[in-house]
């Protein structure tokens, strides 16, 4: 698997649920910024996706993904 892939959800439709695909169709991060303890579902960042980022993130998320991950999402 190529980890410099870049991950979407129709690439990797597994890794997205409903409402983060339709973020993600609409052009929005869909990094998940909440604790779900409280089984809240819309605590996406829905900031504007970065044009290319790997899982439609915003330039904030992707660069914090890249610190620790490969675009394709494994641990560097
Ligand atoms: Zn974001």
């Amino acid at each position: 698997m190529n980890r410099n892939r870049i991950v979407t959800p129709y690439t990797d439709p597994d890794r997205f649920t409903t409402e983060e695909k339709a973020a993600f169709d609409a052009g929005n991060c869909c990094c998940d910024e909440g604790d779900s303890d409280w089984g809240q579902r819309d605590t996406m960042c829905r900031k504007p996706s970065k044009r290319g980022a790997s899982f439609g993130y915003c330039g904030d998320h992707e660069r914090a993904l890249l610190e620790n991950h490969w675009p394709g999402g494994s641990p560097r």
